[in-house]
């Protein structure tokens, strides 16, 4: 595995940096995470414009230009030369002694780390998943992919621990996002999902297959979609760049329709393949 800091490659295992780095003291920073299909990176353009906007919002520069960061990832993923890669890319405020407001001068630090990329069991994706509902307690910016990701890990092992995959996010009774994926319900033949704005992350998987429903004459609303909408939902179903189209079939226990992967799920599963492949 291969990492690259501040324009550096070498072995993963070697790469470090500072104990005094505002990623690690502040969690300032903001990332992102792409995949690879049949070897070549995917929607490069779509996370590096989110990487942008994440950076922008905390009044962090992109380090990098775009061409740059492109020109980093064709280079990784020449060196670590996997099958199939997790790309994970990191903007941190750099290193300074640990005092809150900004450091001047800045030198933020990046990171780039290539690792193999295992596809979720095909028998996970065909009987589908399970989800808990939590309380979301995130913070008011859930649109900057930033590396705070406390809550998510908090939420996400709560679902590990209940035996089940994700853990979907509920704000005053209406649901946000998963934990590590967008939430999609389908109800009266409509998909609908929380719509782009501070309370979730705008997913580029989340985009792409909302276009896919529209192409298919599937309606799609961005909508609140309360607690008991998607406990009554015919299907519920994730998206995200390691999830892809993910259907649930079961949420706090309940079944969802008959707690089996719904045609619209299954269809947008196979559209996803079709764009991807
Ligand atoms: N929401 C959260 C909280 C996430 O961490 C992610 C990341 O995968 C997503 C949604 C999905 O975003 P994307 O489709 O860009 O991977």
């Amino acid at each position: 595995d291969i990492a690259c800091v501040n324009g550096r490659f070498g072995p993963l295992a070697d790469a470090v940096v500072s104990v005094e780095d505002r990623g690690f003291q502040f969690g300032d920073g903001v990332y992102e995470v792409i995949r690879t299909y049949r070897g070549r990176p995917f929607a490069v353009d779509e996370h590096l414009a989110r990487l942008e906007r994440s950076a922008q919002a905390l009044q962090l520069s992109l380090g990098p230009s775009k061409a740059q960061w492109g020109t980093l990832i064709e280079e990784g993923l020449r060196l670590s030369d996997l099958p199939e890669t997790k790309i994970y890319l990191q903007i941190t405020r750099g290193q300074a002694p640990r005092d809150h407001p900004f450091p001047v001068p800045l030198l933020p630090t990046t990171v780039l780390t290539f690792r193999e990329l295992h596809p979720l069991d095909v028998l996970v994706r065909q009987t589908g998943v399970q989800a808990i509902l939590l309380e979301d307690i995130r913070w008011g910016r859930c649109d900057i992919k930033s590396v705070n990701l406390l809550p998510n890990v908090l939420a996400r092992q709560r679902a590990k621990e209940a035996g089940v995959f994700e853990a979907i996010l509920l704000r005053d009774g209406v649901v946000t996002e998963g934990s590590v994926s967008n939430v999609m319900v389908v109800r009266n033949g409509t998909i609908q999902t929380a719509p782009e704005g501070p309370r979730i992350l705008s997913g580029v998987t989340r985009a792409k297959v909302l276009e896919l429903a529209k192409k298919e004459g599937i309606p799609v609303a961005e909508t609140m979609v309360r607690r008991e909408d998607l406990l009554g939902a015919s299907e519920v179903f994730l998206t995200g760049t390691t999830v892809e189209v993910l259907p649930v079939v079961r949420v706090d226990g309940q079944a969802i329709g008959s707690a089996v992967p719904g045609p619209i799920a299954q269809l947008l599963s196979r559209r996803w393949e079709a764009l991807v492949g």
